[in-house]
């Protein structure tokens, strides 16, 4: 499998925010988001071949129980499901990160789950390719009804401009037993400037219709860098 990096820091997105943990970056996305803040594990994949004995034992170096399996798109890869069998055999707590279009039956005790919209593929002019792709990969509404019936999850939205909001009251509408309580909304922006005016209008918005606004703390704490 492919691997950008493994580090460990704190995680400063969704309801885990503050617990220390060790991130796996897999390096491949089947999709190309214009905002991809890892463009090293998906427009131009870093990283080199790790077996999944390599990668436990690199985690396992780390004096920590939380493990956050991210990417790129981790479902891309078949090994995810060795290398989450291990871990969670040694009783590390396991997060996944996908944006919920490919499934794969992985142990994991958080499936963090962030779909995109049509609003956040790349501009067709730019990239017709990966346009066309990215809007015919990014929903799966099968896969997502998999994903939050068989596991504890979060649906963590990437919101750039007010009319995503309308979006994911869309995609809400499609999956009713959704609890609100498990729908964050996370401003784009790599700077605490950007992210603090996009707060003033989505944290009422969240407040407005029950919805959790899930603030960046990783750009807050430590900048856009690589890493944290
Ligand atoms: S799905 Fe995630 S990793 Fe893939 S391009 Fe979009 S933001 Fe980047």
């Amino acid at each position: 499998m492919k691997i950008a990096e493994i580090y460990k820091s704190t995680q400063g997105e969704g309801l885990l925010t503050g617990t220390p943990s060790v991130f796996v970056r897999v390096s491949g996305c089947n999709l190309r988001c214009w905002f991809c803040d890892t463009p090293y594990a998906s427009w131009q994949p870093e990283g080199i071949d790790y077996a999944v004995d390599e990668i436990v034992a690199e985690i396992e170096e780390w004096d920590c129980r939380h493990v956050v399996l991210t990417g790129g798109e981790p479902m891309l890869f078949a090994e995810l499901l060795p290398l989450a069998q291990q871990l969670q055999d040694r009783d590390w707590h396991i997060t996944v990160e996908t944006a919920g279009t490919l499934y794969l039956p992985v142990a994991c005790d958080l499936m963090s789950i962030s779909p995109k919209f049509a609003s956040s593929g790349p501009p067709a002019d730019q990239h017709p390719h990966w346009s066309r792709r990215h809007e015919r990969q990014r929903y799966q509404p099968e896969v997502l009804r998999s994903l939050i019936a068989e596991y504890d999850y979060q649906l963590k939205f990437v919101i750039d401009r007010e009319p995503d909001l309308e979006e994911v009251e869309q995609f809400l509408a499609a999956f009713p037993d959704v609890q609100s309580d498990r729908v964050l909304l996370m401003p784009q922006g790599t700077t605490t400037e950007v992210l603090q005016q996009r707060a003033a209008w989505l944290v009422p918005a969240c407040h407005e219709r029950g919805w959790i606004y899930c603030p960046r703390r990783q750009i807050e704490w430590y900048g856009p860098v690589r890493g944290t």
